[in-house]
């Protein structure tokens, strides 16, 4: 065994192997994306494929990890960040970025085996999910608001784990046609919404975790929950109780029969995906 990986071999006599073999799409570097590519490289992921189209503004600053002052004022794309974030923690990193938005090069992110969506937006969610689906790659979503309240603002996110034939983000009521269509109705005039680094590497700490009970379950017991809540003022994060209203035996939404998923499935063939509890 490398002595590199000494420290975290309880995650499983192959996981050594699978970490390095895995291939892992992140979507959206800023955020909470730029905590996951750091915790992959860190853990010893060397695929990865890195995705987006922005530069680094004053703004970022505040919680993109691996940004600098100097990469706002060159205004340095976010992968150029993020390749040389991974590269300085795994210099035998085999990372790739794509400085496009991701639709323009979708047909790359065919033989990822998990692809994490750190995006803002409800409808690019519903085009990545959409295309997982498709391909039968678990998709991994990260996000976070802060919202109004009566006595201050509140910080609260969530991870959804949408698993090939699992409830998708429409059957945990986090996409509806209603959501999605304020979201529409707003477009141009939102601006930026509040984000901060603490809660972004909270939920990004745990969709890592969510990873790694696909990959390695360390424990038997151990499965990715299809839905996470984080409230960020208690602070808290437990498995969201929205599962429990769900009804039907399956995802009314996607047509498993109409993926076209093959396989490349190179990871999780030698170590299944868990069985699904409902769906
Ligand atoms: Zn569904």
């Amino acid at each position: 065994m490398n002595d590199r990986h000494k420290r975290q071999s309880f995650l499983g006599e192959s996981s050594e192997q699978i970490i390095a073999k895995a291939k892992i799409g992140i979507i959206g570097l800023c955020g909470g994306g730029s905590h996951i590519a750091q915790q992959a490289a860190h853990i010893g992921f060397q695929g990865i494929l890195a995705c987006d189209f922005d530069h680094v503004e004053d703004h970022n600053l505040t919680r993109m990890i691996g940004s600098t002052p100097q990469d706002a004022a060159q205004a340095e794309k976010k992968t150029a960040v993020i390749e040389r974030l991974v590269k300085s923690i795994l210099p035998t990193s085999l990372i790739k970025v794509i400085d496009q938005p991701w639709q323009e090069r979708e047909l790359d992110f065919r033989d990822c085996d998990v692809i994490f969506g750190c995006v803002d937006s409800l409808a690019v969610r519903a085009d990545i999910e959409r295309f997982c689906r498709r391909y039968l790659i678990p998709y991994i979503d990260v996000g976070m608001d802060v919202y109004e309240v009566a006595d201050g603002f509140a910080i609260a996110g969530q991870v959804i784990t949408s698993l090939p034939h699992g409830p998708c983000m429409k059957c945990l009521s986090y996409l509806t046609d209603e959501r999605l269509a304020a979201e529409h109705a707003r477009y141009g005039a939102a601006g930026g919404r509040p984000q901060v680094v603490w809660p972004n590497g909270v939920l990004a700490s745990i969709a890592i975790g969510q990873l790694m009970a696909l990959l390695t379950p360390w424990n038997a017991r151990v499965k990715p929950q299809f839905m996470i809540e984080y409230d960020g003022n208690a602070p808290l994060a437990e498995p969201s109780r929205r599962l429990e209203f769900i009804s039907g035996a399956s995802c009314p939404h996607f047509d498993a029969a109409g993926a076209i998923g093959d396989p490349f499935f190179k990871v999780r063939l030698t170590q299944p995906v868990p069985k699904l509890d409902k769906a």
